[in-house]
C-alpha cells in the first residue's frame, strides 16, 4: 500500500503535491455547496461510518457500519468513492473494487486493532497451529486479511464462526474481547490473538454501574469490542447497526451506550424523544468516549481530498487479490444479514 498524501491538510505542503500557498477552503455553507459540487462533477459517492463526526454523517451518500460499507463499495458505480471512515475501511472498499479511486479525507485516521496485528505476525502465529482456520475480525489491514481464511464483523461474526467445520480449531484476530464474546456465544474453543480497540476496553464497569444505579429505568446497551465485566452489565450486546436498532424499536425510554460516541449522533435522529447517556470510561478527566482516529476527518479534509483526488489508497495487486478471498468468503456466508 502506498499512501500518496499523509493527510490531506496537515501534510500536504510536506509531501510538495500541492502548494497550499493562496489555497482557498470555503467555509459554512460555501463548504456544504463546494463538497456537492465536487460530487456531481466528479460522479462521487460519500460512504461514512457512524463513528465520523456529525457534520460528515449528515452530508454522506451513505451512512453504516463495516458489513454495510463494504457491501455498498463492492456494488457502487460511482468513479471516485470518497471514504469517511477509517484506513482500514477504505483499503478494504479499494479491495473489493480496484477499478474505482478511492479516496481517504486524512490517511492518518488509523486504528488500534489494525495496527496491532501484522501480516507476519498472523503468519507465525497459524504456523503453530497448522490446522486452524483464521477468522479475523475487518478492523486489519490487507496483509492480515491475506493472511486470513475469512473476514468477519461484529454484525456477522456470530453466524461466521457457527459456519466453520467444528472439526477444525480457530484463530480469531486481533480483538480478544470480540473473541472471548463470540466464544461464549458459540461455545467454541478459539485461539485469540491479544489485540483490543482502545475505545471500547477504555469502559470503566465501575463508573459504569454508578451510571445505571442513577439511570434505574436505564438498560445498558454494548458493543462486543468492550470488556467481558462490561459485556456482564449490559442489557444488550450487538454490532454497530445492531445497537442502534435497539435503541430504535425497545420499549426502554433510557438507554446508557457502551460504544463510540459517534453513534449518538444516528441514535437522536431515529430515536428523538428517548434519553442517551454515554457511557463513562476509566479516566475521569475526560468522559468522553470518542475515537481519536475516526474524528480526524473534517469537512475540510474531505473538500480537499475529493478536489485534488488524494490521498487516494492504492493497493498491490497481487496482495488485493488474497486479500479479496477471505472477504468474499465473508460477504457469502453473511448474504442473510442486513
Ligand atoms: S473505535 Fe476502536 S476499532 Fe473502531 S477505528 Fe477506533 S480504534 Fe479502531
Amino acid at each position: 500500500m502506498k499512501d500518496t498524501l499523509d493527510t490531506a491538510v496537515d501534510q500536504m505542503p510536506v509531501k510538495g503535491f500541492l502548494d497550499l500557498k493562496g489555497l482557498e477552503i470555503p467555509t459554512g455553507d460555501d463548504l456544504i455547496k463546494a463538497i456537492l459540487d465536487l460530487k456531481k462533477e466528479k460522479n462521487a459517492v460519500i460512504l461514512a461510518h457512524y463513528y465520523q463526526p456529525g457534520p460528515i454523517q449528515d452530508i454522506a451518500d451513505f451512512l453504516g457500519d463495516s458489513l454495510q460499507l463494504a457491501r455498498q463499495a463492492k456494488d457502487t458505480d460511482a468513479d471516485m468513492i470518497a471514504f469517511c471512515g477509517v484506513h482500514f475501511m477504505a483499503e478494504a472498499a479499494k479491495i473489493l473494487n480496484p477499478n474505482k479511486k478511492v479516496v481517504l479525507p486524512d490517511t492518518l485516521a488509523g486504528c488500534s486493532l489494525a495496527d496491532g496485528c501484522s501480516g507476519e505476525g498472523l503468519r507465525k502465529m497459524r504456523e503453530k497451529y497448522p490446522n486452524a482456520l483464521v477468522a479475523t475480525y475487518i478492523n486489519c489491514n490487507a496483509e492480515t486479511k491475506a493472511e486470513s481464511d475469512i473476514i468477519v464483523t461484529s454484525s456477522n461474526a456470530e453466524t461466521i464462526i457457527e459456519a466453520l467445520p467444528k472439526d477444525r480449531p480457530v484463530i480469531f484476530a486481533p480483538d480478544k474481547n470480540l473473541g472471548r464474546y463470540l466464544s461464549k456465544k458459540t461455545g467454541r474453543d478459539m485461539i485469540l490473538w491479544d489485540g483490543s480497540c482502545i475505545v471500547h476496553e477504555a469502559f470503566s464497569m465501575e463508573r459504569i454501574a454508578k451510571q445505571l444505579a442513577e439511570h434505574p429505568n436505564a438498560k445498558l446497551i454494548a458493543h462486543p469490542e468492550s470488556e467481558s465485566p462490561v459485556l456482564e452489565l449490559a442489557h444488550f450486546i450487538g454490532s454497530t447497526s445492531a445497537l442502534l436498532n435497539y435503541v430504535e424499536k425497545d420499549d426502554c425510554q433510557e438507554f446508557i451506550i457502551a460504544t463510540e460516541e459517534g453513534i449518538l449522533h444516528e441514535m437522536k435522529k431515529r430515536a428523538p424523544h428517548k434519553t442517551l447517556i454515554p457511557a463513562l470510561v476509566f479516566d475521569e478527566s475526560c468522559n468522553c468516549s470518542e475515537c481519536f482516529y475516526m474524528k480526524r476527518n473534517t469537512l475540510e479534509k474531505l473538500y480537499l481530498c475529493m478536489k485534488y483526488e488524494l490521498p487516494e489508497i492504492i493497493i498491490d495487486e497481487e496482495l488485493r487479490l488474497k486479500a479479496l478471498k477471505p472477504i468474499e468468503a465473508m460477504l457469502e456466508l453473511s448474504k442473510s444479514i442486513k
